[in-house]
């Protein structure tokens, strides 16, 4: 499926192994942030853009 970027406007595939797949399966109007956006959401605006921080951290990990 295609996504863009809630934050960097970009598009991006997202596939079954993304992280993100399952809960954008779930909810077609979730928003998606890409893994560069989500680092850099780390250290700011977790509560104003209602991000879960626990699934950005696990995000993160996956990816090293
Ligand atoms: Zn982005």
């Amino acid at each position: 499926m295609e996504k863009k970027c809630l934050s960097c406007r970009k598009n991006y595939i997202i596939s079954s192994t993304d992280l993100q797949y399952k809960k954008l399966i779930q909810n077609p109007h979730a928003l998606y942030i890409c893994t560069n956006c989500s680092r850099g959401m780390q250290k700011d605006a977790q509560t104003s853009t209602g991000l879960n921080p626990d699934m950005l951290d696990h995000h993160d990990k996956y990816l090293r």
